[in-house]
């Protein structure tokens, strides 16, 4: 969904947006509409710059995506440390 690269669907990461904020479904088992991102900051931020998240959610408003920034942030700190 940000940068369009292909890869198997168990890879990316879904998200399901609840009461504006877009939050990551890490079991695939929210509820309502979502959307497949990379686990990747990059990709997140090729998202919110192309705002495809608006468009994926059929949201009319903005979206909040800080809690998926915060998880991917973490994902990385644990490639790290
Ligand atoms: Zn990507």
């Amino acid at each position: 969904m940000g940068c369009r690269v292909r890869t198997v669907y168990s890879e990316l990461l879904r998200l399901v947006v609840v009461e504006g904020v877009i939050v990551p479904d890490l079991r695939r088992r929210l509820p309502g509409r979502g959307a497949s991102l990379h686990p990747d900051l990059s990709c997140l931020e090729l998202a919110e710059r192309r705002r495809a998240f608006p468009r994926a959610f059929r949201a009319a408003g903005a979206l909040d995506p800080s809690p998926v920034r915060r998880h991917l942030e973490g994902l990385q700190t644990e490639r790290i440390g």
